[in-house]
């Protein structure tokens, strides 16, 4: 049995069986961690209030396992420290937000915590700073400027591949066997 008190940011939330849900959290302690939540989508829950995304919470995480196997986290409290109130009445800035923290979320490991994307995620939170794709890409140390796509070489590369982190074009996108929707496209996020 693993237990651990810890700040996080939520990430996402996602649909678990019949009234269960997922939730992708950012911790302090821990890094990224996925964690069940039960009965998160009951009419009655106290906690789903508490973990719409970039709420910052204190959360209790519980894990059967005696190792730090995120993967079979339990939440069992979160308690609401911020909810970003904002930010989620910017349209514009919300918009973008959301773009950096599904390309964040997507291509971090678990369980790897880094004091930087702590604060990068704080700063997109509370609108501190507003990052562009490029600049988080740089910050999960890749450069756009001279990538090419992995697969041919080709410059300008028009997709990103969060999964193995690495960039791809059009054209190998679409010969690839993989879920079209698993890559992430790059020139429609890109702002000058
Ligand atoms: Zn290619």
């Amino acid at each position: 049995m693993f237990e651990i008190i810890t700040e996080a940011i939520v990430l996402d939330k996602e649909d678990l069986g019949e009234s269960d849900s997922r939730v992708f959290l950012y911790t302090k302690d821990l890094g990224k961690v996925a964690a069940k939540a039960t009965s998160l989508r009951k009419i009655t829950s106290k906690l789903a209030a508490h973990l719409e995304p970039f709420n910052w919470v204190t959360a209790r995480l519980v894990s059967r396992s005696d190792f730090a196997d995120s993967r079979n986290f339990q939440l069992a409290e979160a308690l609401l420290i911020d909810n970003a109130g904002d930010l989620k009445s910017n349209p514009a800035n919300l918009r973008q937000a959301i773009e950096a923290v599904n390309l964040i979320r997507k291509s971090i490991p678990e369980s790897a915590p880094d004091e930087n994307l702590w604060q990068v995620l704080q700063n997109i939170r509370s609108q501190k700073t507003i990052y562009s794709i490029q600049e988080i890409l740089k910050i999960l140390g890749l450069d756009l400027e001279f990538a090419g796509c992995e697969l041919c070489r080709k410059p300008g590369p028009e997709y990103f591949y969060p999964r193995g982190n690495f960039f791809t074009c059009r054209t190998c996108r679409l010969a690839s066997k993989e879920t079209k929707e698993n890559f992430i496209r790059l020139c429609a996020l890109i702002q000058k």
